[in-house]
């Protein structure tokens, strides 16, 4: 398409793991649908650590979402490694772990899967365009120009989504800024995937190690910005690879092989992820764990589920209200608990000496709880000690 005026059912924009889920949906449902993809090449560069549990932990994560084929079946040519359990440092560097089966995907090759998937659906690609939402037209630009009306517009274009903005839903959203490093020849478990709390070293929010295989490993760093104080990201994660007391002798000697950074929303759902004929999925609409930061699962059951709803009102057998419904049973409990945890934790991790006490105190089967956003007994006490209730 070139200067021209088109018509489709469903435009998606942004061919994530959101966007691909949604136009897979949608075209599987018989809809005509074109997916608009800013990035050359589908999933390039990365900007994730790839960390995706098994598939019966993730019906554990959501229990009432409809877990996608794709997120469920990942074909293990893009599972570069597999961990057993997660492990949470506390500054003391003290520990504690829980078992979670992990799959550590190949996030560039994922992507590509899944728009792959889209397309053998029926739904068109486009990549290397550009699409901006203006009132209620998609504008292209890039490797094709013009005009696209569509009957139903999802935006699946990431954090500081333009289709969010363009579409008057957008909120003022917290944001985690994450740097991650790709490392090679380090001396690490490569049965754990691994969280370090500490004013530090991550200061309101964590650092992480990944396992890719026995000896590379995502390392990275996460938190917000009225947390650094000044201080540069880079130099946080610089400092926790070389000086952190336990990461260091872990990290040291290794070779850095990627450098990748990027945005996670941190504040949840904003209060409207449906407007007129648009819909929002995955980072567009806050579908992250705000506990983890963790967003591919959550991408994907929200993708369907707009391409589900999309297809189905331009057949004409459902409202787009249906979708924040939809969402709401799926994953609005867990979505809003792993952001009340988060206020709750982020009061406790201003002092190491709190931070100390919670990982010390909390039994490793709350702890997981916890990152799965539900929320035990324990941590409410918590929240209302601190909160001098
Ligand atoms: C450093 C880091 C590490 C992470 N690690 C993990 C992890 O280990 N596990 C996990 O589950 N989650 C992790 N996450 C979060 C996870 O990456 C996201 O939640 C997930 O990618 C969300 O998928 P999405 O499809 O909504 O958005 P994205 O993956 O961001 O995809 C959005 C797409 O839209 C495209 N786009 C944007 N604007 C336009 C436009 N105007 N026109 C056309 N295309 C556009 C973008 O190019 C992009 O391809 C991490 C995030 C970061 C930053």
């Amino acid at each position: 398409m070139r200067d021209g005026r088109e018509k489709v059912e469903i435009a998606v924009v942004g061919a994530g793991p959101a966007g691909s889920a949604a136009a897979e949906a949608a075209a599987r449902l018989g809809a005509d649908v074109l997916l608009i993809e800013r990035k050359r090449e589908i999933g390039t560069p990365v900007q994730c650590g790839g960390f995706l549990p098994e598939a019966n932990e993730l019906e554990a994560l959501l229990p009432k979402a409809k877990i996608p084929e794709a997120l469920a079946e990942v074909p293990e040519e893009l599972i570069l490694h597999r961990t057993r359990v997660q492990r949470i440092y506390a500054p003391s560097g003290r520990s504690k772990e829980f078992p979670v089966l992990g799959r550590v995907l190949d996030r560039r090759s994922f992507d590509r899967h899944l728009a792959w998937r889209a397309a053998r659906a029926g739904a068109r690609v486009l990549v290397d365009v550009r699409a901006e939402l203006l009132e209620g037209s998609l504008r292209l630009s890039g490797r094709a120009s013009g005009t696209v009306e569509a009957d139903v517009v999802i935006g699946a274009d990431g954090p500081g989504s333009a289709t969010a903005r363009g579409a008057r839903l957008a909120a003022r959203q917290e944001v985690g800024v994450c740097l991650e490093y790709e490392m090679a020849g380090v001396d690490i478990d490569p049965d754990a995937a691994e969280m370090y709390f500490g004013t530090g070293s991550a200061p309101g929010g964590y650092a992480w190690i990944i396992p890719l295989g026995e000896d590379v490993a995502n390392v990275g760093v996460g938190t917000r910005p009225t947390y650094l104080r000044g201080r540069r990201l880079r130099d946080l994660l610089d400092s926790f690879i070389s000086e952190h007391p336990i990461a260091k002798d872990k990290l040291r000697g290794g070779s850095v092989t990627a450098v990748m950074r990027g945005l996670v929303p941190a504040g949840g759902m904003p209060p409207a992820i449906q407007g007129g004929n648009v819909l929002l999925a995955g980072d567009a609409a806050g579908m992250v764990m705000a506990t983890s930061g963790g967003g591919i699962p959550l991408a994907m059951v929200g993708g369907q589920a707009a391409g589900e709803v999309a297809a189905r009102h331009v057949g004409g057998t459902a409202s787009l209200r249906e979708y924040t419904t939809r969402i709401a049973t799926e994953m609005g409990r867990e979505v809003d608990n792993s952001v009340r945890i988060r206020e709750v934790v982020d009061k406790i991790m201003n002092s190491d000496r709190l931070m100390d006490a919670l990982i010390a105190t909390m039994p490793a089967d709350q702890m997981k709880a916890v990152m799965r956003g539900q929320i035990p007994g324990a941590l409410e006490k918590v929240g209302d000690l601190v909160a001098g209730r």
